[in-house]
């Protein structure tokens, strides 16, 4: 069994994967931590009988949910990342879990250039991982304490870092450099970079085995859509082009981040808002997008319910999110020539027919038809091809970074070498 561990600097995102049969077994958020109210909660799948783990994959095969759990909440005083963690460990071992850990896996944001593959954590990888932080300094710190705090508290697991960035390591220079002076780049590794690796990854394995076609020609393109939204397009499994950049921040609308804009504005607004460049974008990541559009929320629930009910703010945000959604399909045509399916992924993406819709209508020119009694009853996990036969093809696929992240641990914890040509059969 596998611990997932995705560090914030006020957080922890945890979970207990069997990648072998595909089951979560725990989940649960530590947050506020280092201050008052820090809390923990951990959800413990509960087996109704004492029938092997085995079992408990379902008859399609795929993961299963902890539908049935104890949800078991402890106060952590002011307590940071250490404290909880050491009540994980605890909890854990109360319920007989913690002697089958076999590995931990850290979601890691950005690995730079440095890494374009999960790697088990060693000295040099910690220091790689460090120098990272010039171009995350918002992230990084946060994964590198959690990589410590785990390995103080289990010193005897072997610790992998599976990076978001890694995934996109196969961009070719034209798709990934900026018209920048190229000394930007070289002294300064200014660069597309890319994010959300692991979920566009975990895509399209699930993607070629769905299609039942080999990875390696599978040319899809990848839409997670979610409070943090990119898309990508993979070319025979590999990363050709994405929309998040140097920072997560441009490509599509998202929950409060602006996507791209014009970077002529960050100073033309510094000047009227009377703040300086950071100021800016500090409201283009957390006051823009959906929300900043809708002035309502950054919630794509509650705005398509609004705008039914005529909400001319959302209406537009949501109007927005779908177009820049679609033109960037239509520009990932480019590198990839020929497509396999558009595959919808993210909270949006598997729940929202009325997103999906709007997006495959502006895409009707490259033979998208969608079927209206399909489309609308996917949601809420299900996996299908939502087009009408005949038509390209656009499917919803459910994502699981932990499982991702799972899985690379188990594979390089147990084997050394390369972890894309991971097949789900293998698991
Ligand atoms: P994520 O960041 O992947 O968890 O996705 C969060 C986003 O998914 C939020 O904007 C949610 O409103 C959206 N979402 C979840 N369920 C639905 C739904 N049934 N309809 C529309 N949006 C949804």
């Amino acid at each position: 069994m596998i611990l997932v561990i995705n560090c914030g600097s006020s957080s922890v995102k945890f979970a207990v994967m069997e990648p072998l049969e595909q089951v979560m077994l725990v989940s649960g958020l530590a947050e506020k931590l280092g201050s008052d109210g820090a809390e923990i909660a951990i959800k413990i799948g509960v087996q109704k009988n004492p029938t092997p783990r085995r079992s408990w994959k379902d008859a399609s095969g795929s993961l299963i949910k902890i539908e049935d759990y104890q949800k078991e909440v402890y106060q952590l005083g002011n307590g940071g990342h250490t404290e909880a963690l050491a009540k994980l460990v605890e909890v854990l071992k109360a319920h007989g879990l913690l002697n089958e850990l076999t590995a931990v896996g850290h979601r890691v944001v950005h690995g730079g250039s440095y890494f374009s593959d999960s790697a088990v954590i060693t000295p040099e990888i910690i220091e790689k991982v460090t120098e990272c932080n010039v171009i995350a300094p918002l992230h990084n710190p946060a994964n590198l304490l959690g990589i410590e705090v785990a390995t103080q508290q289990l010193p005897n697991l072997p610790q992998v870092a599976v990076f978001d960035t890694s995934f996109h390591q196969t961009m070719p220079d034209y798709s990934y450099l900026y018209a920048t002076p190229r000394s930007w780049e070289k002294e300064h590794h200014v660069r597309r970079y890319g994010f959300h690796g692991t979920s566009h990854r975990f895509i399209a394995i699930k993607t070629a085995e769905l299609l039942n076609k080999p990875l390696s020609d599978l040319n899809i393109i990848c839409a997670h859509m979610g409070n943090g939204s990119s898309i990508c397009a993979i070319k025979g499994g590999e990363s050709m082009d994405t929309s998040m950049g140097f920072t997560p921040l441009p490509g599509l609308i998202m929950g409060t981040r602006s996507g791209d804009i014009d970077p002529a504005l960050i100073t033309y607004m510094a000047e009227r808002l009377n703040t300086d460049a950071q100021g800016v974008i500090d409201i283009l990541n957390k006051k823009s997008g959906l929300l900043g559009v809708s002035e309502l929320t950054n919630d794509m629930r509650e705005l398509t319910e609004a705008a039914t009910k005529g909400h001319e703010g959302a209406q537009l945000a949501v109007e927005m999110f779908c177009y820049r959604v679609a033109k960037y399909v239509a520009e990932y045509m480019v590198p990839l020539q020929r497509l396999d399916a558009l595959v919808f992924t993210g909270g949006i993406g598997e729940n929202s027919a009325i997103v999906r819709e709007k997006v495959l209508a502006h895409l009707r020119f490259l033979g998208f038809i969608v079927d209206p009694a399909v489309n609308d009853k996917t949601y809420g996990g299900k996996t299908t091809v939502i087009t009408t036969a005949g038509s390209t093809r656009a499917m919803v696929v459910n994502t699981n970074e932990e499982l991702m992240i799972a899985m690379d641990t188990h594979q390089l914890t147990r084997t050394s070498g390369a972890v894309k040509s991971v097949s789900f059969e293998n698991y």
